[in-house]
């Protein structure tokens, strides 16, 4: 099953850059099915395409314009016989004599004899005739066979996601159906005895479920199609049975709650019951999100991950371990999001505690044409609400303090948040 994480005792941090290795190292991609083209975007591929056409497929005009012999303009006011007019669709028949010319249109196919074109604009009408203002060069306004993909050429590789203009191309290849992976179903559940799912009144020490319906959007904006498991008891029974019918039908499994030390956090113990080769419990050096437990579950080798309670924290840990395995499971070549070192406009301090921190921030374009950290959220992991807004995670060392002035990596979660630089 890979190599395991094994902390030197159980109260040892887990560096999270090891943590993430050994869970990515640990997923895979699903199966890949055939679907057929109009299912393609934003699928993966996962078989190599190679262009069996030509693109363009025959010499045809880039310009409204006319069809000419290039040397019969070397005078620069030639004065040419307009003989036939060809549009997208059509041919002529006709074969360009010297001193002739044919209307063409964008898209139509180059006439015989011609071996350019001269774009209408650099062209007078005189009746049946058209006077030609410039010296045409052989090849001028032509799109040649196979400008745009050759026969033979690699179109995709497996781990491409397919693009909008991806699918063109594809339908340019009269691709009608193509091998890729599917779409990871993954399940969410909650736990907590506290936890209550609907918007009715609240009993005394009950919260609302924040996560679950948090997930459920994070999941699909990771491409991903999300089951809602619901919300489980902290009962050991509930909690493993809810997990072992989820891996029937789920390719992934996101649980919230229960992987701390707390008397009634069965996660963990569920995992283990599960599956007690893979299953693992970690304290991350990472903050939010120390306590994370996963494990590979079922003979269709689920992963399930158990991420802590608290909302940013299980917003912190999805970021750092399930959104760049749903990737892996999705079939994705590249699954980490992009980042960036940004400038920080106020210094941070933060506790020597051997942790990586990973705040919530909103970055900005400055003047300066690089990316600046305007302001930090509240930290703590229960206050979802202050992190909710925030356009980036800074990854922040473990040094005590950052200056004014300093770079800091950023994870950017809305890249289109940034806009345009200055
Ligand atoms: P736990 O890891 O289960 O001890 O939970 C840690 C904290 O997160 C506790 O304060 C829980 O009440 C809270 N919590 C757990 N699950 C949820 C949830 N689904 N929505 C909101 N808060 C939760
Ligand atoms: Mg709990």
């Amino acid at each position: 099953m890979g190599e395991r994480v094994s902390p030197r005792g159980p109260s040892e941090l887990v560096e999270l850059d090891d943590a993430r290795t050994a869970v990515l190292s640990r997923v895979h991609a699903l199966e890949p099915v055939t679907l057929p083209l109009a299912e393609l975007r934003g699928r993966v591929v996962a078989q190599s395409v190679v262009a069996r056409e030509n693109i363009p497929g025959f010499v045809n005009s880039s310009m409204d314009g006319f069809a000419v012999r290039a040397r019969d303009t070397v005078s620069g006011s030639a004065r040419l016989r307009v003989v036939d007019s060809v549009h997208a669709g059509a041919t002529s028949s006709l074969v360009v004599q010297p001193g002739c010319a044919v209307r063409i249109m964008t898209g139509a196919p180059l006439p015989e004899g011609a071996d350019a074109v001269c774009m209408l604009e650099d062209t007078v009408a005189d009746g049946d005739h058209v006077i030609i203002h410039r010296v045409v060069t052989p090849g001028d306004y032509l799109r040649g066979i196979g400008d745009d993909t050759r026969v033979g050429q690699e179109l995709f590789v497996p781990g491409d996601v397919i693009s909008p203009a991806g699918v063109g191309v594809l339908a340019g290849q009269g691709v009608s159906t193509l091998l890729v992976h599917p779409r990871p179903r993954v399940g969410i559940l909650s736990t907590g005895d506290e936890v209550v799912g609907d918007g009715g009144p609240l009993g005394a020490g009950q919260i609302r479920d924040l996560n679950r319906p948090m997930v459920l959007g994070l999941v699909e904006e990771s491409g991903c199609v999300p089951v809602d498991l619901g919300i489980a008891p902290d009962t050991r029974e509930a909690i493993t049975r809810a997990i072992a019918t989820a891996v029937d039908s789920c390719d992934v499994v996101v649980t919230t709650g229960g992987v701390s030390v707390g008397d009634v956090d069965y996660v963990k113990v569920a995992l283990t019951d599960l599956a007690p080769e893979t299953a693992m419990s970690l304290r991350v050096a990472m903050k939010p999100g120390k306590p994370f437990a996963f494990a590979v579950v079922g003979p269709r080798e689920v992963p399930v991950f158990g991420l802590p309670g608290n909302p940013v924290s299980t917003r912190v840990s999805f970021e750092m371990f399930v959104r760049p395995a749903l990737r892996r499971r999705a079939g994705v070549a590249h699954v980490e999001r992009f980042s960036l070192s940004a400038v920080l406009d106020q210094p941070l301090e933060r506790p020597l505690d051997g942790k990586v921190h990973l705040l919530h921030v909103n970055v900005a374009w400055g003047d300066d044409g690089r990316v600046h950290v305007l302001d930090i959220a509240r930290r703590d992991s229960h206050l979802l609400h202050a992190v909710s807004t925030a356009n980036a995670l800074a990854v922040v060392p473990t040094v005590a303090r950052l200056d004014a002035g300093s770079s800091v990596r950023v994870i950017v979660l809305d890249t289109d948040s940034l806009g345009a630089p200055p």
